[in-house]
């Protein structure tokens, strides 16, 4: 018996792919109807509360207090500060010809020439700084 001719049908011809295609019918769910309704979720509402500080000024001013979260009056500190010293040395030097550079020393007295420091009086931490000159 040849085995050489003998036809093996498996190895002879190509495999065959048998494709199925199923035609099947797919049913789709309808989508959900459009409807007017505003859907109404219970979310939790932020409130921020923005509270504008008033300007310092070189007098007590009403403040919100970062640090303990109070409405306080502030306690003013009148320091000098370089323009304090400046400020003087300009009167004196500009009066020193007419005897007269003791005038210099208004700055010194005069509240307006220097710089306010705003404390709290609670917890008395500093809130800022004003100067006029
Ligand atoms: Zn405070």
């Amino acid at each position: 018996m040849d085995m050489s001719n003998s036809i093996n049908p498996s190895q002879s011809e190509p495999a065959r792919l048998e494709v199925y295609s199923e035609t099947s019918t797919v049913y789709r769910e309808p989508p959900p109807p459009y409807s007017s309704e505003i859907l109404v979720t219970n979310q939790p509402t932020i409130r921020q509360e923005i509270i504008v500080q008033p300007p310092l000024k070189s007098l007590p001013t009403f403040y919100n207090c970062p640090n303990c979260e109070k409405r306080i009056l502030t306690n003013v500190q009148y320091l000098n500060s370089r323009k304090t010293h400046l400020f003087a040395g300009f009167i004196c030097g500009f009066t020193v010809w007419c005897m007269l550079c003791c005038v210099g020393i208004i700055p010194y007295i005069v509240n307006t020439c220097k710089k306010a420091h705003h404390y709290c009086p609670n917890c008395n931490s500093f809130l800022g700084a004003y100067s006029r000159v």
